[in-house]
């Protein structure tokens, strides 16, 4: 899931500004499940909102609604009739979500409530742990499954740095070593042969270093309409 967390009450009264009356719209899906964006995180924010504000002596009016995905448009299309009556969004979703509700409502403001951390899972209650950078060139099956790009802290692709003790990573000891993980994974797996192949440099041009990514599917895309 995309993990995300709520940003400082005071950084978002800060981007309001003056702002009377701003909607506030969770997302159901990914900030639901890490407690971050959804109905119940709409609800207490836009209440130490409007209680903030009245103490400030600048009272605020605070709608809540939560759609089902931020990041699709047919979803926001239930917003349509709404986002009229307020000076701002205020969005609970991702940067996607964020994003897309900026792009449906250009001539409104649109503010992000959430800082979007990475693409990751729960490892225990209330802990969320980075497992995908979305490189574009996914290497889990040399690695055991232990993604090298999220989880080493130096990103390395052939082995450990050398720094590491009793498994924890010598740039975060609260972490495990990635490598550690994946040697005995290997291990287990009776692979320790495969990682001993000397991998060569990556090709980072399908990660971020080679610009805006997107992905088109020919086979999906609609028709284009007859134009005349
Ligand atoms: S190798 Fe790349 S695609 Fe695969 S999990 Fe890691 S970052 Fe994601
Ligand atoms: S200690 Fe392990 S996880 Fe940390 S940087 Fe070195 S190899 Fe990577």
């Amino acid at each position: 899931m995309i993990v995300a967390e709520q940003k400082p009450l005071d950084a978002i009264k800060g981007m309001m500004k003056d702002d009377k009356k701003v909607l506030a719209v969770g997302c159901g899906t990914c900030v639901t499940v890490c407690f971050a964006g959804g109905r119940n995180e709409v609800g207490v924010l836009s209440s130490s909102l409007r209680l903030s504000r009245e103490v400030d002596g600048k009272a605020l009016e605070v709608g809540e609604t939560t759609v089902q995905r931020q990041c699709e448009e047919e979803f926001l299309r239930q917003l349509d009739d709404e986002v009229g009556n307020y000076d701002a969004i205020l969005s609970l979703g991702c940067g996607v979500g964020v994003q897309s509700l900026a792009e449906r409502y250009p001539a409104i403001r649109v503010l992000p409530a959430l800082n979007t951390k990475f693409m990751g899972y729960p490892s225990e209650h209330g802990v969320w742990e980075e497992r995908c950078q979305g490189c574009g060139n996914c290497v889990l099956h040399l690695t055991g499954g232990v993604c090298p790009v999220s989880r080493c802290s130096k990103q390395l692709f052939n082995g450990p740095c050398g720094g590491s003790q009793a498994g924890e990573c010598e740039v975060d000891p609260s972490t495990e070593c990635a490598w550690q993980v994946i040697w005995e994974r290997a291990g287990e797996q009776g692979s320790i042969d495969q990682l001993m192949n000397v991998e060569p440099p990556k090709d980072w041009s399908s990660s971020r270093d080679g610009g805006h990514r997107r992905i088109v599917r020919d086979d999906l895309r609609l028709p284009e309409a007859d134009e005349g």
